[in-house]
Order: structure tokens, then C-alpha cells, then sequence
């Protein structure tokens, strides 16, 4: 593919400023030439250029020419905001996946793909507008400082639609459904057979991604974690992987019952839960829950 990555500001625009006064133009360019050597490894051809030129002006005035184009920045607002999230207008394309990759990588909030009719860039026809994290919040800076690579190598990998190779050794974004033949009852083995990182990191990332929170490696997480991956295989079992597991319990809470089969009970989450089922205005009122665990009980609650 042939694909533009626009480093985001550049020139006299130096873009918003993060916890160590870094400037976003200087994080968006490292950033931006580090993902195009990932891709270029695996035979793409990539452009990359800051946003603006030396004067502050666009330096895009469309992305003709390119399968696809990307323009990265970094997010800021009032120092403790976190989490990642990518924009679109009009089709999502890859916003979705780019923005749980990267949220996976540094482990912080998932803000997900976000509509736009008033970005510049996607006006201009760009595919995607990232913001990577909170530059301004030093949790989040400090995860993408200890991680840089990795994030690079995520976006990359997305962008390419499967691993791009390269040396870091995060698998962890690799949503891939490998078929096994694996039968056993290791959570560790599983993985090992269909060529995954099994380290106890990535098992914490995968529990994460697939809605265990508090992962500890207990036998009841890891005998959880390996159904749902089992599941949402592309052969074997082919029992119920868009639902979550039945809720037995007699609690008239929905977040406890939630934590009672290991997902991630937080308003977000359950927002996000309520919206796959039906729920457009999820505010958290009792009917509301009510219905999500009634859904819950009846194993009907989808995923
Ligand atoms: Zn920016």
C-alpha cells in the first residue's frame, strides 16, 4: 500500500505542550517516522511529513494518491485526562481498531473511534486523526515514554492489517483467531499453540481487552480468559461467544454481577454494554440496569 502519515503541527506550530513541556510536533514526527519503519519493513511504501509546514501553514491540501492516510497527534487538555482515541468522518475505517490498539499498548482508556465533520484533516480526505494519549497527564506520558515502540509497532500493525514483523515482542495487539488444536485446560499452552506471547503481561493486556478486569492469573480468570478466546476462534466450540456467561447470582446489582463474572463493571464499560444492547442513552438508572441484568440472566446479554 501506499500510505501518508502526517505528523501532526510541525513548523511554527508546535502543537499542544505535555508534562515535561515537551511539544506535541516533535512527539508527532518521532512517532510518525518510527511507525512508517515498521511499515516500510513490510513492504509498503510510506510518506511522512509534518502537518504544517515551516511557516505554520497545511502543508496537505488532500491525500490523493495513498491507499492511506493517517494523521497522528497528541491529545491535552487540562492534565488529567487520559486515554486514547481516533477520529473519522463519515465511514470509521480504521479508527476503532487504532485506537484500542494503542489504548492496549500503554494500558490506559479506551476512548474509541469519535466522529468529526470539522477536523481539517479529515476534511482533506484522511483516512484517520489519532490522538496516541494525554501528553499532558504524566501517567499517560510516562506509559508512552516507557513504550514508544510498541505503540509504533501498533499502529503500524493495524494500518497493515496484521503483524508488521520488526523487533519488539508485543503480540498483545494481535487480535488474530488462530484455529488450535490445542484441547487442554492451559490458558498458557493455548496460546503457545497459536504462536502467542503467553507471559503473564500479555495474558493481563488479552484479560483486559476481552473485559476481566483485575487480572491476577487465578485459575477461574484463566480458565474465563481461555473460553472467551476459544470462542471468539475461528473453529472449535461455537457456544454462545457474543453473549456474556449466564449470571447465577442473586444480587440486585448489575455492576456486582458484573465483578462476579469478572467484567469490567465501570460506568464506561456498562455504557458501552448498554449501547450493544439496545440502549442508546445509557445514564446508569435503575430501569436501566434492571434490563441489562435481566438480559444478564437470561444469558442474553450480548457482548
Ligand atoms: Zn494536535
Amino acid at each position: 500500500m501506499k500510505i501518508l502519515l502526517s505528523a501532526g503541527h510541525g513548523g511554527t506550530d508546535g502543537g499542544s505542550t505535555g508534562a515535561d513541556r515537551g511539544k506535541e510536533k516533535d512527539r508527532t514526527i518521532n512517532l510518525a517516522n518510527k511507525v512508517a519503519n515498521y511499515l516500510k519493513n513490510a513492504g509498503h511504501t510510506v510518506t511522512v511529513n509534518t502537518e504544517k509546514t515551516s511557516n505554520g501553514s497545511w502543508r496537505f491540501k488532500n491525500r490523493s494518491g495513498y491507499d492511506f492516510a493517517l494523521s497522528i497527534h497528541f491529545n491535552a487538555f487540562d492534565g488529567t485526562a487520559t486515554g486514547t482515541e481516533c477520529w473519522y468522518k463519515g465511514t470509521q475505517k480504521k479508527a476503532s481498531t487504532l485506537s484500542s490498539a494503542v489504548a492496549n499498548v500503554l494500558e490506559i482508556k479506551n476512548r474509541g473511534a469519535k466522529a468529526t465533520t470539522t477536523l481539517y484533516m479529515m476534511n482533506i480526505g484522511f483516512d484517520n486523526l489519532l490522538e496516541v494519549c494525554f501528553h499532558d497527564n504524566s501517567n499517560d506520558l510516562n506509559k508512552y515514554n516507557a513504550n514508544i515502540d510498541k505503540v509504533a509497532k501498533a499502529i503500524a500493525d493495524t494500518i497493515n492489517g496484521g503483524s508488521t514483523g520488526g523487533s519488539t515482542s508485543s503480540s498483545s495487539n494481535n487480535n488474530s483467531t488462530s484455529a488450535s488444536s490445542y484441547n487442554g485446560n492451559s490458558i498458557v499452552d493455548y496460546l503457545k499453540s497459536i504462536g502467542q506471547d503467553s507471559s503473564y503481561n500479555n495474558r493481563k493486556k488479552l484479560a483486559q481487552a476481552h473485559g476481566i478486569s483485575n487480572y491476577t492469573g487465578t485459575a477461574a480468570q484463566n480458565t474465563k480468559l481461555l473460553n472467551i478466546l476459544r470462542g471468539s476462534g475461528s473453529s472449535s466450540s461455537s457456544n454462545n461467544s457474543s453473549y456474556y456467561p449466564k449470571y447465577n447470582g442473586s444480587t440486585s446489582s448489575i455492576v456486582d454481577a458484573l465483578k462476579s463474572i469478572g467484567v469490567d463493571s465501570s460506568y464506561n464499560n456498562r455504557e458501552n454494554i448498554a449501547k450493544k444492547n439496545g440502549i442508546s442513552n445509557y445514564s446508569g438508572s435503575a430501569s436501566q440496569n434492571t434490563h441489562l441484568l435481566n438480559l444478564l440472566k437470561q444469558e442474553k446479554l450480548k457482548k
